[in-house]
């Protein structure tokens, strides 16, 4: 007994305008056609296959990828649509990302910004280390007046993953926007960020052009987040499970999300951040500078203010030194180039099982010392 295509679209949920379409994309054909009239008729076992498709669409996945996950069966087909969310939920929080910066370079137009006092500068320090266990370090960490970073590399080839990914921010020519601020109107904060996107993504084909011959066990690829001074505000840009975390007015807060598996799972609420520092997959990154397509860094501007103190560090160290300890060490040590050391004191100290790496930067009001 067939169904006429208004009694399937009434009984499926899918108009018979949707109806049509699916079958012309061959992703649900009637079972039969009348050959006189054109009418199409279903087959009531097509359901099943009609209430899918609706679902996948509701789901927002694309026609072509609907029709390859109906063919499947049914574990691939939740693989499949696994896959799919984590690809969607990926591109949110990157696109999350950007519309905060939007709204708040947006709003930032109607402000007059009123910085009364001093121009502020930076003092900072930066410092690398193999660790204890590792024959080789494959961490790079960077430090001047305007830029301060740290890079991870991991694979054959993660060394010059992690300084190429550095460089490509050093070469960045800011000259303009350093000088004057992004808040100028000459010097939209858009194209600083732009800037640094495309610097990003220089590094990422650096990273791809070392990766060796086909079949190497695991190709070259590094995380890297780093922070640029305009003069009034950090630019920040972060991709992988290294860390930027902010120490101001005694609390450390951390201003980075780690783009690991386990971070993705303790956002879900599936484990919690203690179960998180005990995963089997705890190292596994869901984005890294490694060649790929899905390379996007999180950009991002920040209002620094006098007596901000900033740390970047890999996970050589938050893997090792609880956070108590590292705020310990932030909020005692004054001198930058001490605190690192200490910090990567701790980090041997609790066996220095990785490459670790600080970046350490104070705010301060230029008329109180020297940049240096
Ligand atoms: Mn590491």
């Amino acid at each position: 007994m067939l169904l006429t295509i208004g009694e399937f679209g009434h009984a499926s949920g899918l108009s018979p305008k949707a109806l049509r379409l699916y079958d012309e994309l061959g992703l649900l054909p009637p079972a039969r056609v009348d050959p006189l009239t054109g009418y199409r008729f279903y087959d009531p076992a097509q359901l099943e296959r009609a209430g899918l498709v609706a679902w996948l669409r509701r789901l927002g996945m694309p026609l072509a990828r609907i029709r390859v996950v109906c063919d499947l069966a049914p574990a691939a087909a939740a693989e499949a649509v696994a896959a799919f969310w984590a690809q969607v939920e990926s591109d949110t929080d990157a696109r999350r990302d950007l519309a905060t910066f939007l709204v708040d370079h947006l709003s930032r137009k109607d402000t007059v910004m009123e910085r009364t006092g001093a121009a502020l500068a930076i003092r900072y320090a930066a410092l690398t280390d193999t660790g204890l266990i590792r024959e080789s370090n494959q961490d790079a960490a960077y430090a001047d007046a305007r830029l301060l970073a740290v890079a991870d590399g991991f694979g054959a080839g993660g060394a010059p993953a992690s300084a190429a990914a550095i460089d490509a921010l050093k070469r960045l020519d800011l000259a303009d926007s350093t000088r004057t601020g992004t808040t100028s109107p000459g010097v939209p904060a858009g194209g600083l960020l732009n800037a640094l996107e495309n610097a990003v993504q220089e590094a990422n084909e650096a990273v791809r052009g070392l990766a060796g011959p086909d079949g190497a066990l695991q190709g070259p690829g590094t995380t890297l987040t780093a922070m640029l001074w305009t003069g009034s505000q950090l630019a920040l840009v972060h991709i992988g499970d290294s860390r930027a975390y902010l120490l101001r007015g005694g609390e450390l807060f951390q201003i980075t999300h780690d783009h690991t598996l386990v971070q993705s799972m303790v956002d879900d609420g599936r484990i919690s951040a203690g179960e998180a520092a005990s995963h089997p997959q705890r190292m596994l990154l869901l984005r890294a500078l490694d060649g790929g397509d899905a390379s996007t860094a999180d950009l991002r501007l920040h209002d620094a203010l006098p007596g901000d103190r900033y740390l970047l560090c890999s996970d050589g160290l938050t893997t090792v030194v609880p956070g108590p300890e590292i705020q310990r060490v932030l909020a005692s040590v004054t001198d930058p180039e001490q605190a690192v050391r200490e910090l990567i004191a701790l980090a041997n100290a609790g066996g220095g099982p990785d490459n670790v790496s600080c970046a350490v930067a104070d705010v301060v009001e230029a008329a109180a010392g020297p940049a240096r």
